[in-house]
């Protein structure tokens, strides 16, 4: 999903100028953009909490970024910074959640317009490009058999007519599934838990559950390489990359 279309909750945004390197609108000399901006029309458009966070800081910044807000995401690992905010509509410290406004796109601090600047940074400092992150919004359980049925209404008829040749081929002997691939010493579907809490994202906030380290996640993809480090994905919270802090749970 565009992370775009999260934060302002519509599609007719403008991106107007790209992460990475670029010529300074200011002084015209390359310059690293730790972000990527979005136009939006000019108007005070409101930018919303992607899901549960934490906002780390909010306010004015008295510098280029003008008024701004900070918000930690502990599922994703990143927090997101927002700039040149006209206004700023939440408090630090202040727990948001899916669709929470924080503030209202302006042109605050050093900008040339009405513009959103949009960072997304990792717990080590390091900024991805917001345009290509592709947000996948935490995994819900699926609703029980009994309350997805619509109470009262007739169940369908029993289908008679003999299945077709085609049919029967489909509901034949069902293709052997494909070989798990090992996730380091786990394996997908295994059920692992988390062994230490209380893990800080971001320097000075320790803000994992301490439920994180009570529950049981379940391995969801082949280990991948992440900043050197092996990463497996958890099904409920996302990529982990602390392999050493995961424990297989039997059963
Ligand atoms: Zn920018």
């Amino acid at each position: 999903m565009k992370l775009a279309d999260e934060i302002f909750r519509r599609t007719d945004w403008r991106k107007t100028s790209d992460f990475g390197m670029r010529k300074d609108p200011f002084t015209g000399q390359p310059a690293d953009h730790r972000g990527t901006d979005y136009g939006t029309g000019g108007a005070a458009w409101p930018q919303h909490a992607l899901e549960d966070g934490v906002v780390l800081a909010a306010g004015a910044s008295g510098d280029t970024r003008g008024n701004y807000v900070a918000v930690s995401y502990p599922r994703l690992g990143v927090k997101l910074l927002h700039y040149h905010l006209d206004a700023v509509k939440v408090k630090k410290g202040q727990a948001v959640v899916k669709g929470t406004v924080l503030g209202t796109t302006g042109t605050t601090g050093r900008s040339t317009g009405v513009h959103a600047h949009i960072g997304v940074q990792r717990a080590d400092g390091s900024y991805l490009n917001p345009h290509e992150y592709d947000y996948q919004p935490p995994v819900r359980e699926a609703l029980p058999l009994e309350s997805a049925k619509s109470a009262g209404k007739p169940a369908c008829p029993a289908k008679v007519k003999p299945a077709t040749a085609q049919q029967k081929a489909c509901t034949g002997t069902p293709r052997p599934a494909a070989p798990k691939p090992p996730a380091g010493p786990f394996g997908v579907g295994d059920k692992v838990r988390i062994k230490r809490t209380g893990i800080p994202y971001f320097p000075g906030i320790v803000n994992i559950p301490a439920r994180v380290g009570e529950l049981m996640h379940t391995v969801d993809s082949e280990p991948q390489g992440k900043g050197g480090k092996r990463c497996v994905r958890l099904r409920e919270i996302n990529t982990w990359c602390d392999v050493d802090n995961l424990e297989k749970v039997q059963g």
